[in-house]
């Protein structure tokens, strides 16, 4: 089974990629993770991606498109996988679509995980991430019980670079631009499932959850 997961920055696309893949016991791939592993390993990938990343901007597609293929053809993703991040455009969506119908795989479920941009604001600005296992705090909706802290593993908390104001704007814009027209692409094909994600992180989930089994059952 191969699930898109879809929403703006800070829509909690990662928090709930994670439990998805932990309840179906499929891999997160998560495109900006691996992104970030590339930068800190200072890899050719991650030299070209940066001052995209850094301004918010989405990196060109033959450096995102060749690293995303690449993990997709890993062993741990022949049986499926929840795609975090990736695609971002319809350009993404259609090489993707091409590269796994060759392997005969194909996306199952486009999940659109819906947050007002005011929400989307609040959220990004106040975030902190675990730099070791990558659980995000809120300073004011979720801090740490120690601040800089990771509740979970100890680990040190970070903030994103690219989580400025500035840039949160830069990357909303690119939202509503490049990746919105996906969601027709995934109506289009009956494959769309929308959730609202102005909700706690466990009625997010399991929206998500019941609304796969719904249409497992009837697909
Ligand atoms: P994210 O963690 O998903 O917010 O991604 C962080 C940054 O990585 C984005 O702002 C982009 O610069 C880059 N990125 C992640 N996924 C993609 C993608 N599918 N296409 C292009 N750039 C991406």
């Amino acid at each position: 089974m191969h699930i898109i997961i879809l929403g703006a920055p800070g829509a909690g696309k990662g928090t709930q990629a994670d439990i998805i893949s932990k309840e179906l016991e499929l891999p997160h791939v998560s495109s900006g993770d691996l992104f970030r592993r590339e930068l800190e390993e200072e890899s050719e990938i991650g030299l070209a991606a940066k001052s995209y990343m850094e301004k918010g901007l989405l990196v060109p597609d033959d450096i995102t498109i060749r690293m995303i293929l690449e993990r997709l053809s890993e062993t741990d993703c022949v049986q499926g996988c929840v795609l975090d991040g990736f695609p971002r455009n319809l350009d993404q969506a259609r090489v993707m679509d091409e590269a796994l119908d060759r392997l005969n795989r194909r996306i199952d479920r486009a999940i659109y995980i819906e947050v007002p941009e005011a929400e989307l604001i609040r959220r990004l600005s106040g975030r902190w991430l675990c730099r070791v296992c990558q659980t995000p705090y809120h300073e004011v909706s979720s801090p740490p019980g120690k601040p800089g802290t990771c509740d979970r593993c100890g680990g040190a908390l970070y903030q994103r670079p690219d989580d400025r104001e500035e840039t949160i704007r830069e990357r909303l814009g690119v939202f509503f631009a490049e990746t919105a027209p996906l969601l027709e692409h995934y109506e289009q094909q009956g494959k769309l499932i929308r959730v609202n994600g102005n909700l706690g992180i466990d009625e997010v989930a399991g929206e998500i959850v019941s609304s796969l089994r719904a249409q497992r059952s009837y697909g």
